[in-house]
């Protein structure tokens, strides 16, 4: 069933990605996501960035979120959830050195569970790529959140230049994780999975995957060929843990 909800508060991200806050709660934990309807253009689903008040973080890409960027303040949506299995944190955070690989929105269902783990003491350093400095995002909140963060951009133009898997490599080598996550891009997750099965990590990787229902009812998000056959990104997912 859906809940309307009303933008109270909206903040540019970069050139092409804006977070909107919204008037309430959804509780929900980091990982699970939402699904947004706008009453005649259609629904999508999305990571949900903080849970108090619900928080989501759109990049324009397309017709769908091209109309969430329009919204102004005091606009209504209207959302269905929460969906989907989230990230899981160790059972003792405290102390424990988790890293984080995020590229495009795939940051901010990280930095929903970059500010849990650093509240239950984890030592967090976030890996963001980018394929210029312009697409960056969320680097200085999670700085000012406490995260390590390490930047990579393709064409150099911020942090190292090149893919996000060699700041991950790097950070992996400078001390072993606990526990790697990630969420972007699907040859990303698949870069991420490599170098975790290569030091033997556990990972978890949050998949993306076209979406209709958002329930296991359409089967439309089935991620093929990776994992087991019939694995649904919505409600097996989006989170697969290894
Ligand atoms: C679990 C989940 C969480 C998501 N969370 C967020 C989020 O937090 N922020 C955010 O901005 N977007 C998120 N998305 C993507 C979002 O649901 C829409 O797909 C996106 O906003 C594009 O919709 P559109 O109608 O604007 O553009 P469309 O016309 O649908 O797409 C524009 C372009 O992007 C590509 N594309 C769109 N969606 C996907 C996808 N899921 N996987 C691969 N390629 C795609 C299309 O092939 C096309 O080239 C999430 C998707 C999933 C499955």
């Amino acid at each position: 069933m859906h809940r309307t909800y009303t933008v109270t508060e909206i903040r540019d991200e970069n050139y092409r990605t804006k977070t909107l806050v919204l008037d309430r709660a959804l509780i929900a934990k980091p990982g699970q996501f939402a699904m947004v309807w706008l009453p005649g253009v259609d629904e999508r689903p999305f990571s949900i960035a903080a849970a108090s008040p619900l928080t989501l973080t759109v990049v324009a890409v397309g017709p769908f979120s091209e109309r969430l960027h329009q919204l102004g303040e005091g606009e209504r949506l209207w959302v269905r959830g929460p969906l989907g299995q989230p990230f899981e944190l160790p059972a003792q955070p405290s102390g424990k050195r988790l890293v984080m690989v995020g590229g495009g929105y795939g940051v901010a269902p990280l930095r929903f569970l970059a500010r849990e783990a650093l509240t239950a003491n984890a030592a967090v350093e976030v890996c963001i790529g980018a394929r210029t400095a312009a697409d960056v995002l969320l680097a200085e909140r999670l700085v000012m959140d406490g995260a390590v963060v390490r930047v990579m951009t393709e064409d150099g133009s911020r942090g190292g230049r090149g893919l996000v898997t060699a700041a991950l490599e790097a950070a992996v080598l400078e001390a072993r994780p606990a526990s790697v996550y990630a969420c972007g891009p699907v040859p990303m997750l698949e870069a991420v999975e490599s170098r975790c099965l290569a030091h033997g990590l556990p990972y978890q990787l949050s998949w993306e995957a076209r979406m209709r229902c958002g329930m296991g009812l359409c089967g439309t998000c089935e991620v093929h060929g990776r994992r087991r056959e019939g694995w649904l990104a919505c409600s097996d997912g989006p989170v697969s843990v290894s």
